[in-house]
C-alpha cells in the first residue's frame, strides 16, 4: 500500500522545510476509487479523506463512517447551493467556498443546523475562466464578507493551472492568506505536495499517489 510511502515523503518534506509533521494534514482523496482500495486505507488506520462530489460522498461515507471510528470527510469539489445542506450534514470541512451566494447559503444553514464545517475559501490563483474560485483581487473583500457572516473560515485553497509552476501559485496563496490573518493553506496534490509543504501547506490533498490511478468508467459498446 502506498499510504506509508506517502507518509514518509510528507515527513521528509517537513523535515527539509523545518516544519512539524503534525502541522500538515494528509487528506486521502478517495473520489472515483473502488471501495476495496478505500477500505484498505481505512484498515491501515487513516482517518481523513477527501471527496469531490456530494452525491458520490453520500453514496459511500455514511456507511463507512458507521463502520470506522473517527473518520472525517473533506469536500474538495464545487458545491451547488441545493446540495449545501446534505454536504454540511456529512462533511467536516469544505475546501471549495468560492462565491458570495454559497457563503450566504452556508451561513443560513449554519444557523438552522447549529453547526458548520470548517471552511476554506478557494482562490483561482491562475485566473482561469473555467475554474472555480475567487479571483486574487477579490479575495480580501470576500474573506471580510465571510467573516461578517460568522462563517468559520480556516484558510485558503488553490488548484494551480496544469502546466504552470505550482510554487508560484502556492506562494501567491500564502501571501493572500497572510495578509488576511488566515493560518491554513489547502494546497498540494500527488504531483506537487512536497513543494506545497515547502511553501507552508497545512492540508495536502493526495489521491492517485495513495490509491493508484483513478479508473473512470468508459462506455461499453
Ligand atoms: C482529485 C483532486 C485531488 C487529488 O488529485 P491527485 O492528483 O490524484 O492527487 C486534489 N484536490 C482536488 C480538488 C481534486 O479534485
Amino acid at each position: 500500500m502506498a499510504l506509508s510511502e506517502i507518509q514518509s515523503r510528507v515527513a521528509q518534506a517537513c523535515q527539509e522545510a523545518g516544519r512539524d509533521v503534525n502541522d500538515v494534514t494528509l487528506i486521502a482523496v478517495s473520489k472515483i476509487q473502488p471501495l476495496d482500495r478505500v477500505e484498505a486505507v481505512l484498515d491501515e488506520g487513516h482517518k481523513i479523506f477527501g471527496e469531490n462530489r456530494v452525491q458520490e460522498a453520500l453514496g459511500k461515507w455514511p456507511d463507512l463512517k458507521a463502520r470506522y471510528d473517527g473518520v472525517s470527510v473533506h469536500l474538495l469539489g464545487p458545491l451547488q447551493t441545493n446540495k449545501a445542506r446534505a454536504a454540511m450534514e456529512l462533511v467536516d470541512c469544505i475546501h471549495s467556498l468560492d462565491r458570495p451566494k454559497l457563503a450566504t447559503t452556508l451561513a443560513r444553514l449554519a444557523q438552522e443546523l447549529g453547526q458548520c464545517p470548517d471552511l476554506f475559501i478557494q482562490i483561482n490563483t491562475g485566473e482561469e475562466p473555467q475554474k472555480a474560485g475567487m479571483l486574487p483581487a477579490q479575495a480580501d473583500e470576500f474573506v471580510a464578507e465571510c467573516r461578517a457572516l460568522d462563517l468559520p473560515i480556516r484558510g485558503l485553497m488553490c488548484i494551480p493551472p496544469v502546466g504552470e509552476t505550482p510554487s508560484l501559485h502556492f506562494a501567491l496563496l500564502r501571501k493572500i492568506a497572510a495578509r488576511n490573518g488566515l493560518s491554513d493553506l489547502s494546497m498540494g496534490m500527488s504531483g506537487d505536495f512536497e513543494q506545497a509543504i515547502a511553501f507552508g501547506a497545512t492540508h495536502i490533498r493526495v489521491g492517485s499517489a495513495i490509491f493508484g490511478a483513478r479508473v473512470y468508467e468508459t462506455p461499453t459498446s
